[in-house]
């Protein structure tokens, strides 16, 4: 059973601990370095990429992060997470650093303000049994992708789902419907490399 950690600096960390407990994972929320270092793959959750990107560094677990996810650690990043994952951000805040290991440039808010928010259905190929149910809240983008870089999904003429090797993103959360094969989908990246 692989056990798969959720970074636990901030955003919906439970939502995500739920949604693996229900893909046959052992899940836990993961802030320290030693922690990191016990899981088999990591979920980046949703939150705010500033946020999440000042605590990384302010916990010691930039590196880390970046030293696992370049040794090949699966690694799964749903909005704020994308961005986390992307190795270059169009429009970071100051000091907004990332963990990169997806070569793509990300847009963040691209689909606007939080009262903006909406749910749709996302056709993803490497997902069996039809569209999944993605919630956008303030979500990024992908603005161009690499050669590397899978694109998995679209939504409105916009990249919204990728892997490259390793490293899957969404802007979207799957984590907040009761829709968990991303999860089942991300727990198998895992399994493949134990
Ligand atoms: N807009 C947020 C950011 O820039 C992401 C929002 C989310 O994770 N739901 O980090």
């Amino acid at each position: 059973t692989p056990v798969i950690g959720v970074l636990a600096l901030q955003g919906d960390v439970r939502e995500h601990l739920t949604a693996l407990a229900t893909a046959d994972a052992v899940a836990r929320p993961v802030r320290r370095p030693e922690e990191l270092a016990e899981v088999d793959g990591l979920v980046i959750p949703g939150g705010e990429s500033t946020t999440m990107s000042k605590l990384a560094v302010l916990f010691g677990m930039l590196e880390p992060l970046r030293e696992r996810v370049r040794a090949g650690m699966p690694v799964y990043g749903t909005c704020a997470g994308l961005i986390m994952l992307a190795d270059k951000i169009l429009d970071p805040r100051s000091g907004q650093e990332t963990i990169g290991g997806i070569d793509m440039i990300v847009r963040r808010n691209a689909f606007g303000r939080q009262n903006e928010s909406f749910e749709a259905a996302v056709a993803i190929g490497a997902i069996e049994g039809g569209p999944v149910e993605g919630v956008f809240i303030r979500a990024p983008w992908v603005e161009s992708v690499g050669a590397e870089v899978s694109v998995l999904a679209e939504h409105g003429g916009h990249i919204v789902a990728v892997r490259q090797k390793n490293a899957l993103a969404t802007s979207f959360h799957p984590e907040l419907t009761g829709d968990h094969r991303l999860h089942q989908y991300f727990a198998d990246m895992v399994r493949s490399t134990l």
